[in-house]
């Protein structure tokens, strides 16, 4: 593993190509994340420009994540002249700050054209790397984006902010405890599906190619009744493509771990290990890059999408995150009950944050994509939910002095440091269906979906905690007397206010959404209802109690994602009647008219028991080639309308397609099909 991170401008190339002194400073820095020192910026930048040049890089680029949810770079070569001559150079200032204007993205209305330069300013803690492609390579600067009033337009600067914030309530909460001054880390492993499938195929689906997704196709006889494809043999050519896509992320010190098939055929999944949130968040997007680029080196199409196929499992991005102080994972059962008394009170403050504020982590997921996923085959449902497992939630029911208290003799269980029962250690048992599952040492918020970035939700989950740690303090800090008296029932108050967000259940059935109704849990269906969150007053004053967006800043993404959304739909219904129109309806048309033809034939020559079945084939075609019709003409009106119209027309026009498809020769019909993208790679 000589090669892992060698692409990486971490703490081996700095040490390599930097003094000492100007190395331990950077490190240090980093390590603190404090502002850089100005007299060391420009041996930085030399030392970072000598490490790239020598691994072949000509160009530079400040890499940053704006609104649109992609990444985006601006490369400018090293090239310089000094005295006639060229040279190769990378000034601090270039490193340090750039201006990429840049003023195409969405802003959301953060940048009228007067104000409209665009700066990116170097983010230390997210380590350099190197691209390659083809013959070159650039050095990629990962940055944050803002306007010239410094209001962020981008991913990374509101998800540095909250990462304060829950640092700052973590040790103030700490300090409740007694315990020392500790570094604290908030830690994310995200999971990322995705589907394969055969590039030729993918080329011929417009629908593919534009939306990622496919907007018609009939369902094939074999999808996944059988499960004979989660976890089984990983077919050569993918093998090829997950250890080819493994070697370049090791290389960009990226540590991918685990691959397997999932559960949808041509599905897959992988899973690095867990870092620090911020470095998770760049790593993921430079994962999603890697697997589209290997795939297609190999003739293969990597689908991203969330629902590339309709009836088929979607793709998620599971966010395992976690939180540690001073090295230790604070969601770790302990074994001691100091440790446990901790757990108890973190565990209360993520329940009472999701419960307070499961809006807001739905809003965070909210995409057209996405809507196509949740609640949908094996995704969670749009109402979020906590998972715990029934012994955790025994405990809780116990402090509640609820029903679970029998089993676990409540009368006996006090949250004072010394009576505190040992925890259960790992009992969760597995809840697939959970948007929001405790698993062992972590929760894991699984409705993100397969193409987002994870910088949105991390943010939103590290801010609303931080909320809830703070008012734990608070709390904790006024109160007079016994301490652990004061936790015990500041505990018990928490658990008994929030556990209607436990739910332990099956989150996929249909009793579920009555019983979360009863419960008085949100379940916003559609990603616009979801959005507006971000327009409620008590959730501006949260967002920009901690400074993680502003009034403005908030308004914007409102803006930049619903936008966004309507823009998809729109695509979506364009494509789909570019598809009907141009592809469907003319191979209907022609299977009309030969079935036309052979019913003259037949009855010309008298073939009476021909006549009836072919007669039944027109017929149908017929009646095919008119609802087509009129189901085009009513998704071309739609078209002016609201995304639910479009919606709406585009799946009446779906559905005589996809009986049509049923119904014309195979070899005819124009679109590859489901039972070939599938199956066939
Ligand atoms: P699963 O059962 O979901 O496959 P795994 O144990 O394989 O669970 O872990 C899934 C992901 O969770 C991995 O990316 C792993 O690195 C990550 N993970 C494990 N521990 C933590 C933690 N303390 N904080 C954040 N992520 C974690
Ligand atoms: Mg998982």
């Amino acid at each position: 593993m000589s090669f892992f991170g060698e692409d990486v401008f971490g703490a081996d190339a700095m040490r390599a190509y930097l003094p000492q002194n100007v190395a331990d400073a950077l490190l240090a820095t980093i390590e603190d994340r404090a502002p850089l020192d100005p007299g060391i910026a420009g041996d930085v930048a030399s030392a970072m420009r000598n490490w790239a040049v020598d691994r072949g890089a000509t160009h530079y680029t400040h890499w940053f994540l704006p609104l649109n949810g992609a990444t985006a770079e601006k490369h400018d070569a090293f090239l310089d002249f000094e005295n006639g001559h060229p040279i190769m150079a990378l000034s601090a200032k270039n490193l340090i700050v750039g201006e990429p204007d840049a003023s195409s993205f969405p802003s959301g209305g953060l940048r009228s054209t007067f104000e409209a330069r665009g700066y990116t300013a170097w983010d230390p803690t997210s380590p350099a790397f190197i691209k390659r492609h083809g013959k070159g390579a650039t050095l990629c600067i990962p940055t944050a984006f803002c306007s010239f009033s410094g209001e962020s337009l981008d991913k990374k600067t509101p998800l540095l902010r909250s990462r304060q914030a829950i640092v700052a309530a973590t040790k103030r909460l700490m300090k409740v405890f007694g315990l020392p001054e500790e570094r604290v880390s908030v830690t994310l492993g995200i999971e990322q599906e995705y589907f394969l499938i055969d590039r030729n195929f993918y080329l011929q689906r417009p629908d593919l190619v534009q939306t990622g997704r496919t907007v018609f196709g009939a369902p094939p006889a074999k999808q996944q009744q059988l499960e004979d494809h989660y976890f089984g043999l990983i077919k050569m050519r993918v093998l090829d493509i997950m250890s080819e896509v493994e070697q370049e992320l090791w290389r960009l010190g990226i540590p991918a771990k685990t691959r397997h098939n999932e559960v949808a055929p041509a599905q897959f999944e992988l899973a690095p290990i867990f870092e620090d949130a911020n470095l998770a968040c760049d790593h993921n997007m430079l994962v999603m890059e890697v697997l589209r680029q290997v795939a297609k080196r190999h003739g293969m199409a990597c689908l991203l999408h969330e629902k590339p196929f309709a009836g088929v499992n979607g793709s998620g991005k599971h966010n395992n995150w976690s939180i540690s102080y001073g090295g230790k994972n604070l969601l770790n059962p302990g074994g001691d009950p100091g440790q446990n008394a901790i757990f108890l009170t973190v565990l209360a403050a993520i329940l009472t944050a999701v419960d307070r504020h499961a809006d807001l982590l739905r809003a965070t997921v909210a995409t057209a994509g996405n809507d196509h996923r949740l609640g949908a085959s094996e995704a969670p449902p749009a109402i979020i939910s906590v998972f715990l497992g029934d012994q955790l939630t025994a405990v809780i029911d116990s402090i509640c002095g609820g029903n679970g208290a029998k089993a676990h003799k409540a009368s006996a269980l006090r949250i004072g440091v010394d009576t505190l029962p040992p925890l259960p250690r790992d009992a969760t048992d597995r809840n697939r269906t959970s948007p929001f599952a405790f698993t062992s040492n972590k929760f894991e918020f699984r409705a993100p979906g397969a193409s987002q970035s994870c910088a949105d939700p991390c943010t939103m989950i590290n801010l609303i905690v931080a909320d809830a740690f703070d008012e734990i303090a608070t709390r904790l800090e006024a109160a007079t007397g016994d301490f652990n008296t004061a936790l015990q029932s500041l505990l018990r108050e928490l658990f008994t206010a929030h556990r209607r967000i436990i739910f332990n259940g099956d989150g996929y059935g249909d009793e579920w959404i009555h019983e979360a109704e009863r419960r008085g849990l949100p379940n916003r269906r559609d990603a616009l209802d979801a959005l507006s969150v971000f327009r409620s007053p008590e959730n501006i004053a949260l967002c920009s109690r901690y400074g993680v967006y502003n009034e403005r800043e908030l308004a914007s993404r409102f803006e930049v994602f619903s936008e966004e959304y309507v823009s998809r739909i729109r695509i979506e219904g364009a494509v789909a009647l570019d598809i009907a129109s141009t592809m469907i309806i003319p191979a209907v048309q022609n299977e009309f008219a030969s079935a036309a033809s052979a019913l003259r034939d037949a009855e010309a020559l008298g073939i009476d028991a021909a006549s009836a079945p072919l007669r039944s084939r027109a017929e149908a075609l017929g009646d095919g080639l008119s609802g087509l019709l009129s189901a085009t003409v009513a998704l071309e009106s739609a078209l002016q309308e609201s995304p639910h119209s479009i919606q709406g027309s585009m799946a009446a026009l779906r559905k005589v397609a996809d009986d049509m498809e049923q119904l014309v020769t195979d070899a005819h019909w124009p679109l590859p099909k489901y039972r070939e993208m599938l199956f066939i790679y």
